[in-house]
């Protein structure tokens, strides 16, 4: 069957995943409520294990209110070494079933299998066997997957039967799959569009899909647009996996060749903001960073090394490169100065759950005010704002667990 599929796209989401894996080890924890997250009053829950949701808390609700709502819950301070590491196993399983899985975070990703029928069988097998493998992989964990043939509908299915499920939506049937939902499983639908979408009577992603294309449009903008195609279960974006990954560069032939140090990093600086720039923009991060010059007299110099984690934070990027300059003996003139990044992932770090490098947290979200500045002014004014912003954005956020919900357990 899977061969008459056009596209086969699995999404795996692990359940829980923070509190299973607390639950996992230690038994004590296990078959009860169990919520990830600081002692402390303040912060946010990361995770609830499934006992405790019937209270209704979840991810990214204030520990206080969490606990004010389930009082006999357990809490338990997370510890992300340890859910890196399973991570990792559950990411190896994952490309053991295909050479394209996307990560989406630390226990979700997307795995391409269009084609993979004649090895691992129809997408119910395909399905099983992943959720077998995961569970043997990490001594017990269970993992929601969707299989169909957008990512968005993927996507959807792997919540619609959390915890442990597997939901098959193939392609013909899935507009009639999706119409009954609530407009809340819409990509990018958040409490006030959902809201704005009540208002024109839109409850049900059926109701959007036979609104008129062009209602929406004109009530919504652009959104109404991609609400309408989602409804109708079209989505064209690819599986972006490792076999994709390519590398992005900027660089810029000077009028006046420089040979001053200081010339070189300001013209690497404005190079790694445009390449750091790019990989946010596409959702994507790099683990390798290389710097590229061109001498006067056309010799062609390049330094490159290979990152501790992947980043699309402008700084990091920055700092990558502005070391490697000083790996460079030449003395110059340089008429020509790049940066590139390569090894890149897609959605690594995608500033929405980055808790494992608060530093860079926090420079994302530096990143994201100066990308607003830069959309809104122009890139002249981002260097001089971005001195300015770095510390009141900084002063801010000193609390780093208002910055580190897991969305992705939020069904
Ligand atoms: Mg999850």
């Amino acid at each position: 069957v899977a061969d008459q599929w056009l596209h086969t796209i699995v999404h795996a989401d692990m359940d829980a995943f923070y509190a299973a894996i607390e639950q996992l080890d230690n038994p004590e924890l296990r078959g009860r409520p169990v919520l990830v997250g600081p002692k402390s009053g303040r912060g946010v829950v990361l995770t609830a294990s499934y006992e405790a949701r019937p209270a209704r808390v979840g991810s990214a609700m204030p520990m206080a209110l969490a606990r004010r709502r389930c009082p006999e819950a357990i809490v338990v301070p997370p510890r992300f070494e340890r859910y890196t590491e399973v991570s990792k196993q559950v990411m190896r399983v994952f490309r053991d079933f295909s050479p394209d899985v996307e990560a989406i975070s630390l226990d979700e990703a997307f795995l391409e299998m269009t084609g993979a029928g004649h090895i691992f069988g129809d997408p119910a097998a395909i399905g099983r066997k992943l959720k077998e493998a995961v569970r043997e992989a990490t001594h017990g964990l269970t993992v929601s997957v969707g299989i169909s043939g957008t990512k968005y509908v993927a996507k959807v299915a792997s919540g619609y039967a959390k915890p442990d499920g597997l939901t098959i939506v193939p392609p013909d049937s899935a507009v009639a799959w999706l119409a009954p939902q609530p407009v809340s499983v819409l990509w990018g639908a958040g409490p006030k569009v959902q809201a704005r979408l009540a208002e024109l009577g839109l409850e049900t992603v059926g109701d959007v899909a036979s609104y008129g294309a062009r209602e929406l449009e004109s009530a919504l903008g652009k959104m109404g647009r991609h609400f309408h195609e989602l409804a109708h279960a079209r989505d064209p974006r690819p599986v972006v996996g490792s076999r994709t990954a390519k590398s992005l560069s900027s660089e810029r032939t000077l009028t006046v060749d420089v040979s001053s140090m200081a010339q070189v990093q300001f013209y690497v600086r404005q190079a790694a903001n445009v390449v750091a720039r790019r990989l946010r923009q596409k959702g994507e991060a790099a683990c390798g960073v290389r710097v590229k010059l061109k001498t006067s007299d056309f010799r062609i110099l390049t330094r490159q090394r290979v990152l501790k984690r992947a980043t699309s934070a402008s700084d990091e990027i920055y700092e990558a490169a502005k070391g490697l300059l000083a790996e460079f003996r030449d003395p110059g003139p340089f008429r020509l100065v790049g940066v590139a990044a390569f090894n890149i992932h897609s959605g690594q770090d995608d500033g929405q759950i980055d808790f494992l490098a608060p530093q860079s947290a926090k420079s994302g979200r530096l990143d994201d005010v100066l990308d607003r500045v830069d959309a809104r002014f122009g890139p002249g004014t981002v260097q001089r704002a971005g001195e300015l912003l770095k510390r009141t954005v900084f002063d801010e956020h000193m609390n780093l667990d208002s910055l580190i919900p897991d969305p992705s357990d939020q069904e």
